[in-house]
């Protein structure tokens, strides 16, 4: 049995709303330094990489979720229409992927408005031919409901389907996709669930909601097998996990089991949560989100790098050249696998 009712403490409390100012003053600081100098990262192939996986997670499970939309056809008559919500969208590096996808409308929201402002600038400068009608809001996802930003047009329900979802609000969301952020919200079980709730509250039935997170089993099985003297650290040249202690698994908290991420050129000592896969699927389940798909980075390598779309895509995306010669070194290649894809599907 999972007991979800652990209380914080004055402490935690305090060194969490430190936490919070301290994730997004990190991405708030961080420069939107162009496609140029991003070709010059020191972890080019794996930055590549990364966007491959969301790449194949929109193609695998989002194109569908956004062909049956109840707003497909849109204003663009393209066939495919949608509407994506897009949760610590972070500086818009996604947009192009959905324009590919051809959505009918994007909402972009981040804790941190520096980001904001720069998922804003980068939508207004894509081409008319792909640019899609988007909306962005700087707000704390895991704190407050999203209806606190969106504008009732925005939260509308499709022509023709009101809701009659007692606990839920109309189903406007075909996708909602959370890349690389979801962890933050493992701080507490309110946070956690605040999330959920803005996750599955405006998405429609039969909606996918997919996402990123880092892979704690790995995590906690590399912190348990170091040696019993060394420090709770671990890493290579690209990336270091540093967490308070090395507790076993039976002992560790369900929320707020802290630990501190570096990653060479992205992330620096920001404060990141596990987030254990049985009590995330115990929560989501609550949320009437049904899992459908979860596999660590390299095994969605594995099973892609042949696929006649997704394969080629890996040269297109230069995560490898055209002689099938990969842009990561091996330090890189390790560092790929702390992540996990998943999709859910709403019921
Ligand atoms: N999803 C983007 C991507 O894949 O490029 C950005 C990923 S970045 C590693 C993590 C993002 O999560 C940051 O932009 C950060 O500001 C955002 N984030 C962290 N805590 C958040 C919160 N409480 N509410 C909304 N966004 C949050």
């Amino acid at each position: 049995e999972v007991d979800f009712e652990e209380h914080e403490d004055e402490e935690s409390r305090r060194k969490r709303s430190k936490d919070v100012g301290l994730i997004a003053g990190h991405y708030n600081a961080r420069p939107d330094v162009g496609p140029k100098q991003r070709l010059q990262s020191p972890i080019i192939g794996l930055k590549a990489f990364n966007n491959w996986i969301k790449a194949v997670l929109i193609g695998k499970f989002a194109h569908r979720a956004l062909d049956e939309s109840p707003w497909a056809g849109g204003r663009h008559g393209r066939g495919r229409g949608g509407k994506v919500l897009d949760l610590g969208c972070g500086k818009g590096g996604d947009l192009t992927k959905w324009a590919k996808a051809h959505v009918a409308e994007y909402v972009g929201i981040d804790i941190a408005a520096v980001s904001i402002d720069q998922a804003r600038s980068r939508h207004a400068g894509m081409h008319n031919a792909s640019r899609f009608p988007a909306f962005f809001a700087a707000l704390d996802c895991y704190a407050h409901p999203i209806s606190d930003v969106l504008p009732p047009h925005i939260l509308a329900p499709p022509p023709g389907r009101p809701s009659e979802r007692p606990n839920d609000g109309p189903e406007v969301f075909d996708v909602v996709s959370m890349q690389f952020c979801m962890h933050y919200a493992f701080e507490s079980e309110e946070k956690a669930r605040t999330m959920l709730d803005n996750v599955s509250r405006y998405l429609r039935r039969g909606g996918v909601f997919i996402g990123t997170i880092p892979n704690a089993e790995w995590m906690l099985k590399r912190l348990l097998s170091l040696p019993p003297d060394a420090p709770p650290r671990f890493g290579n040249s690209v990336y270091t996990i540093e967490f308070d202690d090395r507790r076993p698994k039976e002992e560790r908290p369900l929320f707020g089991d802290r630990y501190s991420f570096f990653l060479t050129d992205a992330v620096e000592n920001v404060p990141e949560y596990v987030v254990v896969w049985e009590h995330f699927l115990r929560l989501a389940g609550e949320y009437g989100l049904r899992p459908v798909y979860k596999r660590e980075f390299h095994q969605v390598f594995q099973e892609h790098k042949e696929h006649p779309e997704f394969g080629p895509l890996m040269v297109r995306m230069k995560v490898m050249d055209s002689n099938g010669e990969s842009h990561m070194d091996e330090d890189q290649w390790e560092a790929a696998n702390i992540y996990i894809a998943f999709a859910f599907e709403k019921r």
